[in-house]
């Protein structure tokens, strides 16, 4: 076979470049400032002004690139960024997602891509049975937790719709019955934004009181859902509060709400990884008998960004609200394609991560990462419980850890930017119940215990200089 010429020659001094780019950024990522201030006036200057008339080597504009971004990298990924709820990306999905970007395959159609759609499949039954949901529900392969809490939320509404004779796919919502949606007082707000993107409305959902650590109130749900009545009604419960970390009593609030024959959605982003540890199972004992669920793989399964999985039990629901068609696309009727469970038509093989992150990790390797983490955030509480002057909010029961200084929000919001500047790690501000507050998230598989205690004293040096007036 002779071999035809390449259009173009240079990628193996392309790769060169990448392989040579991405190892000094990976390598680098535990010694960074891992927020390092950012001029975007600088950034937009070094990244070159107006559109340029010609074009450029493909090696230059990858340096141009490199250089322009590298001094204003967030290291995220690394092992001291405690912000946000953002876990950083395992080696082998990291090259699963290189390998999606190089094989530029179109997942959206079984057709389009045979390998996408059947990782997808083997890392979905793979998914279901670690986070121990049905066995036959549908998984969608989306950007995130709030696409899922969308995706997973419109299939919630047409199904109750549906069952109360209204089919919404055909005529919309003008005229429909009422659908009483019952949230969380400390719901994440992707949930009121799929509320409005569904035409909802975030006013029309029916706040439930929660307790001091975020939980719903269950008698508060019962209330809710009384004066419901019999009408279509959608419960949105969580697990995994995103700033104590706390889990609704699930068992209760999805038998209460069935009882009203209302549909239960979890958003479970980053809690619901809980049932894949043997410690933390506990927490989400009865969530399994819900009717659909939002959960990330980006946040603590690790995989890079963009994927979150939209689960829903009723497999028919889930499809007629997401289903694509046209007379072009080569379509087989018995099984779904990708692009019938998630909004995107075409789109990225974001299930390969999905898939090498589990195979690299197995059943045992996922227990262990959610458990260090959850031991990391309780040595975290420990530490930082010990130090003059700060207060550690929550109870512990994951990932999470909020804490205050001095009972005092400007040097609690003082010290959240002190810790920032520093350089060491990453912290993030949050409000809980009124109050300025720090929010330390611990999901990633690179943090050690060693990381976490220089990240304590970092905090408990800063403390002590703030409440000095230094
Ligand atoms: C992060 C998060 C979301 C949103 O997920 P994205 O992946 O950022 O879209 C929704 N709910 C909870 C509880 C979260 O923690």
């Amino acid at each position: 076979m002779t071999r035809t010429p390449m259009p173009y020659d240079g990628y193996a001094h392309l790769l060169d470049r990448v392989r040579e780019h991405g190892l000094r950024w990976l390598e680098g990522l535990p010694d960074r400032p891992v927020h390092p201030p950012a001029d975007l006036d600088v950034l937009a200057e070094a990244l070159g002004g107006p559109l340029p008339e010609t074009g450029a080597d493909p090696v230059q504009v990858l340096d141009t690139l490199v250089a322009a971004a590298e001094p204003a990298l967030v290291a995220s990924a690394g092992p001291r960024f405690f912000g946000y709820v953002i876990g950083g990306s395992l080696p082998a999905a990291t090259a699963a997602d290189l390998m999606a970007v190089l094989w530029d395959q179109n997942a959206g159609l079984v057709d389009s891509s045979p390998p996408a759609a059947v990782t997808e499949r083997v890392a979905s039954a793979w998914l279901l049975d670690l986070l121990r949901l049905p066995v036959d529900a549908t998984v969608g392969f989306a950007t995130g937790g709030g696409t899922a809490n969308y995706v997973c939320l419109a299939a919630a509404r047409d199904a109750v719709l549906a069952r109360a004779g209204w089919d919404v796919a055909a005529d919309g919502l003008q005229g429909a019955p009422t659908v009483r949606v019952m949230v969380g007082a400390d719901r994440h707000s992707t949930v009121d934004t799929a509320l409005r993107y569904l035409g909802l409305g975030e006013r029309r959902a029916v706040p439930v009181d929660t307790d001091d650590q975020g939980r719903m109130l269950v008698p508060a749900l019962t209330s809710a859902l009384s004066s419901a009545q019999d009408g279509p009604a959608v419960v949105v419960a969580a697990a995994g509060n995103v700033n104590s970390g706390a889990f609704d009593p699930l068992a209760d609030v999805v038998s209460t709400a069935h009882q009203a024959a209302a549909w239960v959605h979890v958003d479970g982003a980053f809690g619901l990884w809980a049932a894949a540890n043997p410690a933390t199972r506990h927490l989400v004992d009865g969530a399994g008998g819900a009717d659909s669920w939002a959960v990330d793989a980006h946040k603590w399964l690790n995989t890079p960004y963009d994927c979150g999985l939209a689960v829903v039990a009723d497999r028919a629901a889930h499809l007629r609200a997401m289903t694509a068609a046209g007379s072009y696309l080569i379509k087989d009727v018995a099984t779904p394609d990708p692009l019938d469970l998630v909004p995107e038509f075409s789109r990225r093989a974001r299930g390969l991560a999905v898939w090498a992150a589990l195979r690299s990790l197995g059943r045992a390797g996922v227990a262990d990462l959610v458990e260090r983490c959850c031991a990391h955030a309780r040595l975290f509480a420990e530490l930082l419980d010990a130090v003059d002057g700060l207060t550690v909010l929550n109870q512990v029961v994951l990932d999470q850890v909020m804490i205050r200084l001095a009972d005092d929000d400007v040097l609690t919001r003082a010290l959240q930017q002190a810790v920032v500047a520093e350089g060491t790690a990453f912290v993030s501000p949050t409000v809980w119940r009124g109050s300025a507050a720090i929010r330390i998230s611990v999901v990633g598989w690179s943090t050690s215990r060693e990381d976490v205690e220089r990240t304590a004293a970092v905090i408990a040096r800063l403390a002590g200089e703030l409440q000095q007036g230094g």
